[in-house]
């Protein structure tokens, strides 16, 4: 299931394939987007360790069952 990422609030949610492409409303702002699926960009020049990945993604508190 793709992730994709409220431009106004920075939320955020996954998104079922068939919403891609398409208007959608965040729930926490109301702000319509275009659903598209987040490109998770880790530097390339630098291979991260898993630890270093959690730390440099850490900070967004994601839902945990997912
Ligand atoms: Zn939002």
């Amino acid at each position: 299931m793709p992730s994709i990422m409220c431009p106004q609030c920075k939320r955020t949610y996954n998104a079922p394939d068939k919403a891609m492409g398409r208007q959608v409303k965040c729930p926490a702002c109301q702000c319509e987007f275009k659903a598209e699926e987040i490109q998770k960009q880790l530097p390339d020049t630098v291979k991260m360790t898993v630890e270093e990945v959690e730390r440099y993604y850490g900070k967004k508190k994601e839902n945990p069952s997912t």
